[in-house]
């Protein structure tokens, strides 16, 4: 590959793992080394630097991000993130891996994601909405509804993208609620968005341990991360499917019971006190512990990397079901290959699509002014949800490869496709 990580502005262990990822797909499917660039690295990306009035009088400037990875197929679509050490890199690398991830789901979209280098839970209401205005202002030339489409991600919730959707409308002079999706339904926002991407991974779940014959109620879990993601996982994995929920965590605590932990009142304890810091529900243990620890299935529903090749030989669970992006590095994923009969992994750009396949369906919601019942959504987001699931188990069956290889191969062939198809202009 002529990429040279060095000289590159992406260069991040990220972006590294995400490149990485797909120089080994691209010889799997021994794509033309001419058509590997310009399908792996961003077709554009903006950096942005944002000055806020901070409570205190001063004035503070944060970084923001927006990469978009490719137009190929329609508009890009992608999260927001707000996190304290967002770079350039990861925000490329995650614009990547949601190519692959809408494409798999057969969505008319390219890939994207943005952020903030900034802790939201530092800030005041008042701060926090001045940011993301400011940082949806400086985005208005780059993006559009049939450009750039934001949503929500890690550290964003449906207030911020009630914010981004007011500061482009209020631009625009009229509503344009399909500039972003997560929005509250008040503003246009669908109903089944905040639980779609939970729900998806719960529906996944539910499927794997049908072709596994595990049952429900002997069933345990553990789920790292306790946001949007891992949160709606947790509960209705213990409180409508029956099973057992040993572990939880958040970005301050990890819990662990083998009797199982009250995820209810966890959630009731975050929703008053913001984190599960001063939680006292269950037993104590180390963050990084939880993930090796016994269970059937393991979600891991926080950040990227947390599987690697320290704990990938040491899990003991028997589902891998990846809520977050890029929880698994690629040194991690050749031991898994070899544990392939122990461990039975629902990859990322698979597992988690719920939330971007809903997002969609608010988008086209939106463009139609036309407005879906929670049932219809759900509906139609399981639906999708068990045919990219049926084809990437066929594929890696038939093709003796592991999920993730089928997954990603699956999302690749559609974006190259779609280019050979459109051409190289001029
Ligand atoms: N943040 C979500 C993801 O990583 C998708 C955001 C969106 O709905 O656009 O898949």
């Amino acid at each position: 590959m002529s990429f040279n990580s060095s000289l590159n502005i992406y260069d991040d262990p990220t972006f590294r793992m995400a490149c990485e990822q797909f120089g080994f797909l691209a010889d799997y499917l021994g794509i033309d080394r001419n058509d590997r660039d310009r399908l792996m690295l961003p077709k554009r990306s903006v950096a942005v630097t944002l000055p806020v009035h901070m409570d205190d009088g001063s004035t503070q400037t944060f970084q923001g991000y927006r990469v978009q990875h490719h137009l190929t197929l329609g508009p890009t679509k992608g999260g927001t993130r707000f996190s304290p050490d967002l770079s350039m890199g990861e925000t490329a690398a995650l614009a990547m891996w949601m190519s692959w991830k809408c494409a798999l789901a057969n969505l008319p979209y390219g890939g994207a994601k943005g952020g903030i280098m900034c802790d939201p839970r530092t800030l005041s209401r008042r701060e926090l909405e001045a940011l993301s205005r400011r940082y949806m202002q400086e985005m208005i030339p780059f993006v559009g509804p049939h450009t750039d489409i934001m949503g929500p991600d890690m550290g964003t919730n449906e207030q911020v993208m009630a914010w981004f959707m007011d500061t482009y409308s209020v631009y625009q002079g009229y509503a344009v609620n399909e500039i972003v999706t997560g929005k509250p339904v008040s503003v246009g926002g669908t109903e089944g968005r905040r639980e779609a991407t939970g729900r998806g991974v719960v529906y996944l779940v539910e499927r794997a341990m049908d072709m596994l014959k595990m049952e429900p109620e002997k069933t345990t879990a553990v789920v790292q991360g306790f946001g949007n993601v891992g949160a709606v996982a947790a509960l209705s994995l213990g409180l409508k499917t029956g099973v057992k929920i040993l572990g939880i965590s958040d970005a301050f605590a990890a819990f662990y019971n083998p009797k199982g932990l009250d995820v209810r009142a966890a959630d009731a304890w975050v929703a008053k006190h913001g984190s599960l810091k001063e939680w006292d529900g269950g037993d104590r243990v180390e963050p990084k512990e939880l993930l090796t620890m016994k269970c059937d299935v393991l979600i891991p529903a926080a950040v990227d990397r947390v599987i690697n090749e320290s704990n990938a030989a040491k899990l003991q669970c028997r589902i891998l079901a990846e809520g977050a992006n890029g929880p698994t590095t690629p040194e991690a994923d050749r031991i898994l290959d070899q544990r392939w009969s122990e461990v039975f992994v629902i990859p990322d750009i698979l597992c988690n699509a719920g939330g971007v396949i809903v997002s969609y369906f608010e988008w086209v919601q939106g463009l139609q002014a036309f407005m879906w019942s929670e049932t219809e959504v759900t509906d139609k987001l399981f639906r999708i949800m068990e045919h990219s699931f049926t084809q990437v188990i066929q594929r890696a069956k038939r093709h003796k490869i592991s999920h993730r290889t089928a997954a990603m191969a699956i999302g690749v062939e559609r974006v190259l496709k779609a280019k050979q198809s459109r051409g190289l202009f001029p």
